[in-house]
């Protein structure tokens, strides 16, 4: 199966953040929108692994404090097929010490991570995003409302491609302070 671990907003916030990414859609020709059901922050991502018992008992280890965690603005990755939007969020202290504190824990538990590249924490909004000619997306990133949300629980997900498309199946929640 191939697993990360995720930090989902509530549905409100999610929810706006759909409505966000269709206000980049309509200054772009294409690109594929993520749908607010989907949109989260992956925390670790495991990729193909049999290891589930062990991200769980990690996952369990990792847990703190709940936090607030607010985001930040909009931003960018370039891709051959076109850029990749995302909203930031503050890379605070009790994040990056959640982040770490689950990385040693699942290499204890013998889970490896996929997870080469240096941890960036976003909330994908879309992805192939080619912008229409003259379309002023720094405006757009500009004009974003950031908000705050209470990181309450770590998500272990499954990642699945079937026929209705990309589906993230959350297998376990771990709540935080517990
Ligand atoms: P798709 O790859 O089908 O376009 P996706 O990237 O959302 O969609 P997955 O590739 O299964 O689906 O990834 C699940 C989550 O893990 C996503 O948030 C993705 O950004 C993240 N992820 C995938 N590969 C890596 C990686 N090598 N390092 C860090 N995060 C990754
Ligand atoms: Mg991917």
């Amino acid at each position: 199966m191939r697993l990360f671990v995720a930090l989902v907003p509530p549905e409100e916030l999610r929810r706006n953040l759909e409505r966000q990414g269709r206000g980049l859609r309509a200054l772009c020709q294409r690109g594929r929108m993520v749908p607010w059901e989907n949109i989260h922050l992956t925390l670790a991502f495991l990729g193909e692994t049999d290891r589930r018992a062990g991200a769980e008992r990690a996952m369990e280890r990792a847990t703190g404090a709940p936090f607030s965690l607010p985001t930040t603005r909009p931003g960018r990755f370039s891709g051959k097929k076109g850029d990749l939007w995302w909203m930031g969020v503050e890379e605070r202290p009790p994040l990056l010490a959640l982040r770490r504190r689950l990385v040693r824990a699942l290499v204890e538990e013998e889970v490896w991570l996929d997870d080469a590249k240096s941890f960036r924490p976003h909330l994908t909004l879309g992805r192939d995003l080619r912008p229409l000619p003259g379309a002023d997306l720094t405006a757009w990133a500009a004009a974003c409302p950031t908000c705050t949300w209470r990181v309450e629980e770590l998500i272990l997900m499954e990642s699945c491609r079937d026929e209705g498309g990309l589906r993230y199946i959350p297998l376990s929640h771990r709540p935080m302070g517990k």
